[in-house]
């Protein structure tokens, strides 16, 4: 994969999906900047596993939620590296309960985690990515945010209004030359998914055409591709990485 970037911040890094998306990135000569929330020495085990393969990392604490973490963590990249060329909006919670039964808090608290921490990466990732002409941001939704799920109206309303606001980021971004997209993965293994009964994993994979849950390799490598150079005339795209799920 080729890049005229230099560095990367992907939130939510220290395990799962994003964890994934920072060795990926890291092998194809970027640096990764790791951000975790609550699990120092998970991080830390990651950025020196990537140091060890021969890559650059480095850890950044902060909740995605605390808007004043965020802009800080954004800063302070750029004041360390001059620049922040890509940024990968990873982090994510569900709270899963029947519509009938989820408090007001319940719901808005999902928005909060997934979608307005996505809003106040992209703005800022624009303002400092503007100044250099250059940048590329993808938002990790779900096919959820595409077909709904039972159980999940916050979940599906955080995911589907990041697709959204990807392609209005993607119109406002464009003349400074900043790409943003999104990825809908379907069922990925990870500790998000490790909660299905064997019963609903059964059934989901027989659903889906190529009848496996994905990897998050699988994911990673999307990511890479929408950031990467190869993809400089792509902006405001739903990349599904779903086995076929939902097309
Ligand atoms: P995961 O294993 O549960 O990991 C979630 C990551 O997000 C963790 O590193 C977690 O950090 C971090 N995080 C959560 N809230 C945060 C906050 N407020 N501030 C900073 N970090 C926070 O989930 P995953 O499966 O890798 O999912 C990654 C992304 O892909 C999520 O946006 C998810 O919605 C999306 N996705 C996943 C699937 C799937 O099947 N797995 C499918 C579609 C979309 P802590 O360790 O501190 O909790």
């Amino acid at each position: 994969m080729k890049f005229s970037g230099k560095n990367v911040l992907i939130t939510g890094a220290s395990r799962g999906i994003g964890a994934q998306i920072a060795k990926i990135l890291a092998q194809m000569g970027l640096k990764v900047w790791i951000n975790y929330r609550s699990k120092p020495e998970i991080a830390d085990a990651l950025m020196s596993e990537i140091v060890a393969a021969g890559g650059q990392a480095a850890v950044v604490k902060f909740d995605v939620t605390d808007e004043d973490e965020f802009i800080k963590a954004i800063n302070l990249i750029v004041e360390c590296d001059g620049e922040l060329s890509y940024l990968v909006n990873n982090a994510g919670i569900t709270n899963d309960k029947l519509a009938l039964r989820m408090k007001t808090d319940e719901f808005t608290g999902v928005i909060d985690a997934n979608l307005t921490s996505a809003f106040i990466g992209c703005r800022e990732a624009l303002k400092v990515m503007s100044k250099k002409r250059f940048g590329s941001v993808v938002n990790i939704a779900s096919i959820v945010g595409e077909m709904g799920n039972a159980g999940q109206v916050n979940y599906s309303a955080s995911k589907g209004g990041m697709i959204a606001m990807s392609k209005s980021f993607a119109k406002e971004g464009a003349s400074r030359n900043v790409r943003f997209n999104a990825i809908t993965p379907g069922f990925i293994e990870t500790e998000m998914t490790a909660v299905l009964s064997d019963e609903v994993r059964a059934s989901y994979e027989q659903n889906i055409p190529l009848k496996r849950m994905g990897s998050a390799e699988e994911v990673a490598y999307g990511v890479a591709f929408l950031l990467s150079d190869y993809a400089t005339y792509t902006t405001g795209e739903v990349l599904k990485i779903n086995g076929g799920l939902y097309m």
